[in-house]
């Protein structure tokens, strides 16, 4: 647990979180809605701080990132709670984790991050599996240390960061790549399914932003059928993510029920919708469409 720095001050006690773009009010003695960010006394602390529960080396290619070091080993981190509650989650089991016992036991610092990722051969360090914005503190710890040794540093993330918690982390360039999820194109999708507070806004302003501060990125939708699949929505999205460059990669996921997804109304994602996918986004003039998970 360490102090954050992405909040302010509010009357009685009171906080406002700066971390992602659900900006929650938390209360003395409350926690936000990741559940890892609690006022505590008028301060607020991030629970996660050295704290990860999910450490692994992975290929890039899983994050996934194509373009970005490819061949290379990622270092990856992820941690209880997320902004989010997607009922798709692949990771619910973390990411809707809400249990400080789930911590682990033992301290990962910042220090021992970056030596772990060196011993192991990586070339970078992921913050992944949960969203890593609630996190930003103890990204930029590790980020700042991983950099001098060499080490890129890469989020795989939902894209709701707020200006402030960019800032944070890219006033020193600390962020090299991203893989930025686009779920859908509709706000009602964001609000409903995965209870974002503002929308779809903030990640299309984040894709912009990450790509305007010339951090790497790639983009993935996980293609639901009767939610996001429609000719219209993916069409709506290809022309996004071309209107900002048709050099970003696009990543289509293939979709397996799981969590609270109810497989009658939501089946798994047929090929032939992945392929429509596909043809939909090269029609568009993105030059590197991805089908994945298949
Ligand atoms: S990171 Fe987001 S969800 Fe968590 S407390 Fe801060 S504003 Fe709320
Ligand atoms: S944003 Fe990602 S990690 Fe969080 S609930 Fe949604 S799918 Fe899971």
């Amino acid at each position: 647990m360490k102090e954050a720095k992405l909040y302010q001050k509010l009357k009685e006690k009171r906080l406002k979180c700066l971390a992602c773009s659900n900006e929650c009010i938390i209360s003395n003695g409350k926690k936000g809605i990741c559940g890892v960010r609690k006022n505590i006394n008028g301060k607020l602390q991030l629970l996660v701080h050295g704290m990860p529960c999910a450490v692994h080396v992975d290929p890039i290619e899983k994050k996934p990132l194509y373009h970005f070091l490819p061949g290379s080993l990622a270092f990856s981190i992820g941690t209880i709670g997320c902004n989010f509650k997607c009922p798709w989650c692949q990771n619910w089991d973390i990411s809707q984790n809400r249990d400080e016992n789930f911590f682990s036991k033992e301290l990962l610092t910042p220090k021992k991050a970056v030596s772990l990722a060196i011993l192991y051969g990586c070339k970078s360090i992921a913050y992944t599996y949960n969203e890593p914005a609630i996190f930003s503190e103890y990204i930029k710890d590790i980020a700042k240390l991983a950099k001098k040794e060499g080490l890129k540093n890469i989020l795989v993330t939902n894209g709701y960061f707020t200006k402030e918690s960019f800032d944070f982390l890219n006033k020193e360039h600390l962020i090299d790549a991203a893989n930025i999820d686009l779920k859908a194109f509709k706000d009602e999708t964001y609000r409903k399914y995965c209870g974002s507070v503002k929308g779809i806004k903030p990640v299309l302003e984040n894709i912009k932003r990450f790509h305007k501060a010339k951090i790497h990125i790639e983009v993935t939708t996980l293609i639901i059928p009767n939610l996001n699949d429609s000719k219209k929505e993916l069409k709506q999205i290809a022309e996004f993510i071309a209107s900002i460059d048709k050099n970003i990669p696009w990543h289509i996921s293939r979709y397996f029920p799981q969590y609270k997804m109810d497989e009658k109304k939501h089946p798994v994602t047929k090929i032939e919708t992945l392929k429509l996918a596909e043809k939909i986004g090269k029609a568009t003039g993105l030059r590197y469409v991805y089908i994945g998970n298949v």
